[in-house]
């Protein structure tokens, strides 16, 4: 049966000393949910924070990493070198990257074959523009956005995906789509796991809400069938509200 799961995506926020109190914070405060907890900080402060985390029921996770094994590619990071230092999961997807680094699907489904291959966990997010919702494209969208990077897999690759649907219009933005359009979207996505691999596939993957998440709207939208949890961004950059949103479940 799929896990419910909170993730917190920190972005280029934290130096070194900010992640060991934010650790800190986060370690203070009892876990109370079902809710598996993932943390994803910057590379610089992957290896401190899973040194301080690795005896505790809080994952970490990388925001990134390159497609290839080695090579000159300066600056970028790969899924070895993340193994190397104790990560086990990657985000791949998010719309920052899509958006301020041009990666699209096929780049994408390269990266998710790496992190595969190298044994390690994928949240892949994805989610439509505000003009896609408007002009009514947005299943379309998703439907691309899932099929084009992850289609190629097999059914028991799966078991190593997990969903983050984020509309682009609410990240950041304050902005949350409704627990309605949230199960929506999300029932939709499940859907077409199922037309595409099995009902079995489907029902087991998770698939999270990210977009503007905060432990004042937590509850309702995870309370929601299809939605198993959150991507969140700004809210997991304080502890209180960080873990107020993992007890929500
Ligand atoms: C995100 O960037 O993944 C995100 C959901 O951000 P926020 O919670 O700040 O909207």
């Amino acid at each position: 049966m799929r896990k419910n799961i909170v993730a917190g995506n920190w972005k280029m926020n934290t130096d070194l000393a900010d992640t060991q109190e934010l650790i800190g914070g986060l370690k203070k405060i009892a876990k109370t949910s079902d809710a598996e907890v993932i943390i994803a900080p910057p590379f610089t402060n992957l290896y401190t924070a899973f040194e301080t985390l690795k005896d505790s029921d809080i994952e970490v996770a990388a925001q990134n990493m390159h497609q290839s094994s080695s090579g000159a590619f300066t600056g970028e990071i790969s899924a070895s070198m993340l193994k190397g230092v104790g990560i086990k999961t990657v985000i791949l997807g998010h719309s920052e990257r899509r958006a301020y680094f041009g990666e699209k699907e096929d780049l994408l489904a390269e990266k998710v074959n790496a992190a595969l291959e190298n044994e390690m966990k994928v949240i892949y997010c994805f989610g439509e523009e505000l003009k896609d919702r408007n002009f009514g494209e947005h299943f379309e969208v998703v439907n691309k956005q899932i099929s084009q990077a992850l289609f190629h897999l097999d059914a028991d690759a799966w078991k190593h995906i997990v969903l983050a649907y984020e509309p682009v219009w609410a990240i950041g933005t304050g902005e949350t789509a409704s627990p309605e359009q949230a199960q929506e979207m999300h029932a939709f996505i499940r859907k077409t796991i199922a037309d595409e691999y099995s009902q079995e596939v489907a029902d087991n993957v998770t698939i999270l809400y990210g977009g503007s998440v905060k432990p004042a709207n937590a509850k309702e939208i995870f309370s929601k069938a299809d939605v198993d949890g959150g991507l969140i961004g700004g809210a997991s950059l304080k502890a209180e509200d960080f873990m107020a949103i993992v007890n929500a479940f």
